[in-house]
């Protein structure tokens, strides 16, 4: 039998997450745990079988909590994506863990990261989608189709299993060997790592450019360190909330860490540009940064949108689920550009790129399935309480 996390979610429930805005999501992740409303289970279930003969089965050693897991588990997430999910599902899709059989190119017992995406390949679909084809398998048409039920990724499908689980199943192609010397703590982060790596890829960073990366959790730190492993940015200036994040920001490679109320003015004075205040709402500079990565899951995007200079760039990291003022990016000439999951290069690179030492240290909360309210509890508090990345690890008790 498998101890599972299981996500069920009722339309009374996720109706009253999403109207109750204007809670800080720590605040209301507590309270709805504490109301036991919260959509997640603690069961044992049979364990999930491989739907195919390339598939294998993965014990997970590590298991991320992602803050799109908290978007969902706090209704925060767009209703847009429930169609492309199937219930009930196990979430986690940061994983390490052993797999249990022999895959093609992975012997049974090697050490993985999984690569979530469930698309053409791992589904059976042939001929691929046009996203798939061409190596972007992120852009899946065929997420709803094939060999599995319905989920954009591992974690959001009622037949793979998810990381918060003690087994999962996961196609060959979804899976990358881990080296020896990157231990498991490490290894977790390779999947958000991966992810920044793709998202300053997805737009032409020139040389010297200033960039402005909006929020400081872990998304916004590892866009950084990607900034500075894998393109040529100039200065890179990193809006962050609280003290250990302004440390973590600078080791990482920012040239100066700001709080979101002095964003504008910072970035006027680095950049030159003119300060603008209307009637209502933020300031907003004419002028400002080349490129400005939106790395706090919504709460950041108006901001982002009124410091990038005209024809600037704002990149979509992480999951928006919060509305913004469009009018900047209209007045402004703004590229807005999405970024989700990784292309095909960007798990090769973030596993070398892991052994990054100021990485160390992210994952310092390491919590059994049975503390699972603790663990959200405190991966929903995760800033204020000094941490980065917490994590379930299935197999302790
Ligand atoms: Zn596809």
């Amino acid at each position: 039998m498998n101890l599972t996390l299981e996500y069920h979610r009722s339309p009374v429930r996720y109706l009253a997450g999403r109207t109750a805005t204007g809670t800080r999501l720590g605040t209301r992740a507590a309270g709805m745990l504490a109301a036991n409303l919260s959509p997640l289970r603690l069961l044992n279930r049979p364990d999930p079988r491989p739907p195919g003969p390339d598939w294998g089965r993965v014990r997970p050693l590590l298991s991320g909590i992602c803050g799109s897991d908290l978007g969902l588990l706090t209704g925060r997430n767009s209703p847009y994506l429930s169609a492309v999910v199937s219930m009930p599902f196990t979430p986690g899709h940061e994983v390490v863990g052993e797999l249990l059989d022999d895959l093609p190119g992975l012997a049974k017992g090697s050490r993985v990261v999984l690569d979530p995406v469930l698309g053409c390949a791992a589904r059976g679909v042939d001929p691929p989608c046009a996203g798939c084809a061409s190596g972007d398998r992120q852009r899946c048409d065929h997420i709803t189709a094939g060999a599995v039920s319905a989920g954009l990724q591992t974690g959001y499908c009622a037949d793979t299993g998810g990381g918060w689980s003690r087994m999962l199943v996961a196609h060959f192609s979804q899976l990358h060997q881990v080296p020896d010397d990157l231990d498991d703590p490490a290894a977790v982060m390779v999947e958000p790592l991966a992810c920044a790596i793709h998202t300053v890829r997805r737009v032409e960073i020139p040389e010297n450019a200033s960039v402005l990366v909006v929020g400081a959790g872990t998304v916004g730190l590892l866009t950084v360190l990607a900034l500075r492993a894998h393109t040529k940015a100039g200065p890179v200036y990193v809006v962050a909330r609280y003290p250990h994040q302004r440390e973590r920001a600078l080791a990482a490679g920012a040239t100066e860490v700001v709080s979101s109320d002095r964003a504008a003015r910072a970035l006027r004075r680095a950049t030159g540009g003119f300060l603008a205040t209307p009637d209502r709402g933020a300031e907003y500079l004419l002028g400002g940064a080349d490129v400005v990565f939106e790395c706090t899951g919504g709460s950041g995007l108006d901001a982002a949108l009124r410091v990038a200079r005209a024809g600037g760039t704002v990149v979509l990291s992480g999951m928006p689920n919060r509305s913004a003022d469009l009018t900047p990016a209209w007045f402004r000439e703004l590229h807005l550009v999405g970024a989700y999951a990784t292309g095909g290069r960007d798990f090769p690179d973030a596993l070398a790129l892991a052994h990054a030492p100021p990485l160390s240290g992210y994952v310092d909360a390491i919590y059994p399935l049975s503390r699972w309210r603790d663990a959200i509890g405190h991966a929903s508090a995760a800033g204020r309480l000094g941490t980065v990345k917490v994590a379930f690890a299935p197999h302790r008790d």
